[in-house]
């Protein structure tokens, strides 16, 4: 027997996760305005000590960043650094490593749905474009094609010798804009939102960003999931609307052949769980991986 849709959700995930966004966006910008301002203050003849940003418990960027004197890389980034030198050093291990492990044990694309500010930026360009009732395609790019993106992306690294993403990212575009004014960047973030207006909805994170192809293939193993009651499903389609990572992702659940999205793209962001009018569909600590708590019919890759 079907629940009757019931659209007064206390809670919306989509608040929390908008909150970290914007924590994460201020931690990673604030040290080094606050040394900006002491500089500042200085030139203009005031006399308190100045700090820099290497003083602080926490500076740096989503690149790289020293938590409490401990450094720590992004793991895309250093890969990149490996390629691009051929060389390995352990330190690089072990600051990726703690990220590594972070990602893995909660989700991969966890980072792009809670932390990215290019998931912000889109997911604002977004609510634009609706209210403005331009009508993009869906898939325009297969989501698959970030995999080998990342992988292009370490190849051109190691024929270049430099790390090539980190020349245009938009995520470093975008903490330099913030934090120094640069605006060299800016083309970058540019193309992006003129893709998401006229091209594709969210093509650049669905499809075509070498971090979000990186997270997706990290990504099966975590162990924050999207859980299915088929019970309380009226088929509506508003969880298949709202998915920031693919639509399709879904499917394995909808059509029945599963209980989990267990898809790698899926950045555990809610955004199906606030919009399920039924319930159906929660985010949780789920452990289980079992296909056999999938009803009839076989598991399905995706
Ligand atoms: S399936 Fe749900 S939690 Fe996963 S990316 Fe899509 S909307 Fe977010
Ligand atoms: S799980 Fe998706 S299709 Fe089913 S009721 Fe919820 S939003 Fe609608």
């Amino acid at each position: 027997m079907k629940r009757t849709p019931n659209t007064s959700h206390s809670f919306k995930w989509s608040w929390l996760r908008h909150g970290v966004q914007v924590v994460a966006l201020v931690l990673f910008a604030a040290p080094v305005l606050l040394a900006g301002w002491s500089l500042f203050g200085v030139s203009v003849g005031g006399d308190d000590p100045v700090s820099t940003p290497a003083d602080l418990p926490f500076f740096g960027s989503l690149s790289s960043s020293t938590v409490g004197g401990v450094t720590l890389l992004d793991p895309f980034g250093a890969l990149q650094v490996v390629a691009a030198s051929k060389t390995f050093e352990l330190d690089w291990l072990l600051a990726a490593l703690p990220v590594l492990i972070v990602y893995g044990l909660v989700r991969g694309r966890a980072f792009c749905g809670w932390i990215c500010p290019v998931n912000l930026l889109l997911e604002l360009v977004d609510a634009v474009r609706r209210k403005l009732g331009l009508k993009v395609r869906e898939t325009p790019v297969p989501r698959h094609a970030k995999l080998w993106i990342a992988l292009a992306v370490l190849v051109l690294s190691a024929l270049t010798s430099f790390p090539v993403f980190e020349a245009f990212s938009p995520i470093s575009a975008l903490n330099k804009g913030i934090v120094f004014g640069a605006v060299a960047g800016v083309w970058v973030l540019a193309a992006i939102v003129v893709a998401e207006l006229f091209w594709g909805h969210r093509v650049w994170c669905r499809a075509l960003c070498p971090l979000g192809g990186f997270y997706e293939a990290l990504g099966r193993v975590g162990m924050v999931n999207v859980k299915y009651d088929r019970e309380a499903c009226i088929h509506c389609d508003a969880c298949r609307k709202a998915c920031l990572a693919d639509p399709s992702i879904l499917d394995p659940v909808l059509t029945e052949r599963d209980i989990l999205v267990r898809a790698g793209d899926c950045m555990a962001c809610g955004s199906c769980v606030d919009a399920c009018p039924t319930r159906a569909l929660a985010l949780g600590l789920v452990r289980s991986a079992k296909p056999a708590e999938a009803p009839a019919g076989e598991r399905v890759e995706a």
